[in-house]
C-alpha cells in the first residue's frame, strides 16, 4: 500500500494525496470497513480527470467518496484490489446561483445543507432534505439519486438535477453543466450517472432546480390503528389541500418506544404510544390559508373516527419537535443495533398487506422485533428488524439472510423494489441479481464494460459478478 501511496505522492503532490484516515474506511452501519488507501482530495475538475486517467492506465480502482453517509456501502471498497478513494469535499464552491431562472450550479463536495442555505439567501427552496444533510454532499446525493422526506411534492434528487459534469472513467470530463428544463439531444448521460453510486463516472459538479419558499407551513403528527387508514387520509388530505402535503412519514409504535428508550431528553407527543402514526406536512404560498385548510381537514378526520389523536404544531418549535422526533429513529436504531434493515418501496395500495402479513413469516425464523417506519407518501417502508430484550443482533447472525431473503420475496410479489432510495452499493448487489429485471441487468453489464472496461469505477459496486 505504501508503493501505491508513493506512486500517487509522485505523481499529484502530497497537498492532494494522504493516507486515508479511519473517518474514510468505515460507514454508519459498520457492515464494510476498508483496508488503509491513498485518499485523494482534488480542487478543480482537471485534476479529477487527471486522477482517474492515471488510475485507467494503471488499473488501479477508484471509490468515489462523498460525506460518507451512504447506507448500502458503496462508499466503501472492502475487497484486495488495489484503490485509491476519491474525496469531493474540496470541490465545494457555489459556481453561480440564478433566481429568475430557479437553478443553482454547485460542486460536488457542497453539503445539502450548505445547498439549501444558498436558495435560501435568495429566497428559493432547494427542497431535498434528509437526516444525514448536515453531512451528505451534492455528488453523493446525485450518485445515490437520494429520496428523503419532500418526494411525494418536489421529487428524489434526479428529478431536481438539470445537468452534470463529471468524469467518465478514461478520464474525459462530461461537460453536462446546463440549465436547461429541456434538452433532447439524444442519450441522456445525466440520468445515467444519476443513481450509478460511482461505478460509471465521478460526478464533479450539477445544475439544480430550486422552488418558491413555501410561505405557509402546517405539520400534524396523527395517531391511527393501522397503514391502510393512513392510506385513505393521504388520499383525502391531498384532494382537499389541492396537492400541496409535501410529506406523509409514517411512524409505528417501535419508533416511538425505540426514541423513548435511547433518547429519553425527546419529548413524547402521545399521553399514550399509538400502534401508528403519521407526520404530515403541507406547504404553499402567502394567501394559500395551509393551516386553516389543514385544521378544517384534520377535524374532518376526527369526526369520522379516523384519526384517533393528534397534535397539530403551532409554532416552528412545536413542528421542529415534531420532525426531531421522526429523525431521531435512524439514530435510536443504530443504538439498539439492527439484525437486518430494509429500504424497500411497494405499491402504496399493497403496503398493508406487507405490513399485516410479515411478522408472522419472520417470526417463523426468529423472534425479533420489528421498527416499520419511513416516507409512506412514496411507498417507501425503512422495515429494519432488531432482537428481543436482552439478546443481541450477533445471536442472529445465522438467520440475518433468511430474514432479509423473506423480506424481499414479498416485496417481490407485491410489485415492488428492493432498494427504494438508498442504492445498491455492495450491501446489496447480489440480492440486484435475484430480484433485477434480467434485461435490464444485461443492459447496465454492457454499459459499464463500454464505459468501463477496465472495471476501475467503484469495484464490485451495483453491479456484481455471476457465480
Ligand atoms: C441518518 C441518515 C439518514 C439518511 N436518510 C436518508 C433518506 O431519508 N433518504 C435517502 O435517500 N438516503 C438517506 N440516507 C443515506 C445517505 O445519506 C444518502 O445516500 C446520501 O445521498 C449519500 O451522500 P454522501 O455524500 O454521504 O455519499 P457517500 O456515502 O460518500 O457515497 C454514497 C455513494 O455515492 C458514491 N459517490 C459519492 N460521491 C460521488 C460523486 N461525486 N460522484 C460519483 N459517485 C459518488 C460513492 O462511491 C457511494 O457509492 C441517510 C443516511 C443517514 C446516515
Amino acid at each position: 500500500m505504501t508503493a501505491l501511496l508513493d506512486q500517487f505522492i509522485a505523481a499529484f503532490g502530497a497537498d492532494m494525496v494522504s493516507m486515508a484516515t479511519e473517518a474514510y474506511l468505515g460507514e454508519p452501519r459498520g457492515h464494510y470497513i476498508s483496508a488503509p488507501r491513498p485518499l485523494l482530495r482534488p480542487r478543480t475538475v482537471d485534476e479529477v480527470s487527471a486522477i482517474v486517467r492515471f488510475c485507467n492506465e494503471l488499473s488501479v480502482g477508484v471509490v468515489p467518496y462523498g460525506g460518507g453517509t451512504g447506507l448500502v456501502g458503496g462508499q466503501v471498497y472492502d475487497g484486495d484490489r488495489p484503490c485509491i478513494i476519491l474525496s469531493l469535499e474540496r470541490m465545494n464552491a457555489l459556481r453561480g446561483i440564478y433566481p429568475d431562472e430557479s437553478v443553482m450550479v454547485v460542486e460536488a463536495g457542497v453539503i445539502l445543507a450548505d445547498a439549501q442555505g444558498y436558495a435560501d439567501a435568495h429566497d428559493r427552496l432547494f427542497p431535498l432534505s434528509l437526516a444525514a444533510e448536515g453531512s451528505c454532499r451534492i455528488g453523493g446525493n446525485l450518485a445515490t439519486n437520494a429520496g428523503g422526506v419532500q418526494v411525494l411534492r418536489y421529487g428524489n434528487a434526479r428529478d431536481l438535477c438539470l445537468g452534470v459534469e463529471a468524469v467518465l472513467p478514461d478520464g474525459s470530463i462530461h461537460h453536462g453543466l446546463r440549465r436547461l428544463r429541456k434538452d433532447n439531444t439524444g442519450y441522456d448521460l445525466r440520468n445515467l450517472l444519476i443513481g450509478s453510486e460511482g461505478s460509471l463516472g465521478v460526478i464533479t459538479a450539477a445544475s439544480l432546480k430550486l422552488f418558491p419558499k413555501p410561505r405557509e407551513v402546517s405539520t400534524a403528527l396523527l395517531a391511527l390503528e393501522n397503514p391502510a387508514v393512513a392510506i385513505d387520509i393521504l388520499g383525502r388530505l391531498n384532494t382537499q389541500l389541492d396537492g400541496v402535503i409535501s410529506a406523509f412519514e409514517l411512524i409505528g409504535r417501535a419508533g416511538f418506544e425505540f426514541v423513548a428508550e435511547q433518547m429519553p431528553h425527546i419529548r413524547q407527543p402521545f399521553a399514550q404510544v399509538p400502534e401508528w402514526a403519521v407526520l404530515v406536512q403541507a406547504a404553499s404560498g402567502t394567501g394559500s390559508n395551509v393551516e386553516a385548510r389543514m385544521m378544517q381537514a384534520l377535524t374532518t378526520e376526527i369526526e369520522r373516527g379516523s384519526v384517533q389523536d393528534a397534535v397539530i404544531a403551532q409554532s416552528i418549535a412545536q413542528a421542529d419537535a415534531l420532525w426531531e422526533l421522526r429523525e431521531t429513529i435512524p439514530e435510536a436504531n443504530r443504538a439498539i443495533g439492527a439484525i437486518a434493515s430494509h429500504d424497500v418501496s411497494i405499491p402504496i395500495s399493497r403496503i398493508p398487506e406487507f405490513i399485516e402479513t410479515m411478522p408472522a413469516v419472520l417470526a417463523r425464523i426468529g423472534d425479533v422485533r420489528i421498527n416499520c417506519f419511513g416516507h409512506l407518501g412514496d411507498g417507501n417502508l425503512h422495515y429494519n428488524i432488531f432482537p428481543p430484550w436482552g439478546a443481541h443482533k450477533s445471536d442472529f447472525a445465522d438467520q440475518r439472510a433468511a430474514f432479509s431473503a423473506a423480506i424481499h420475496d414479498k416485496v417481490a410479489a407485491l410489485g415492488g423494489s428492493i432498494s427504494a432510495e438508498h442504492g445498491v452499493g455492495r450491501l446489496k448487489a447480489r440480492a440486484l441479481l435475484r430480484y433485477g429485471d434480467g434485461a435490464k441487468l444485461a443492459a447496465m453489464r454492457a454499459i459499464k464494460a463500454a464505459l468501463d472496461p477496465q472495471n476501475i469505477m467503484n469495484p464490485d459496486a451495483v453491479v456484481a459478478k455471476e457465480d
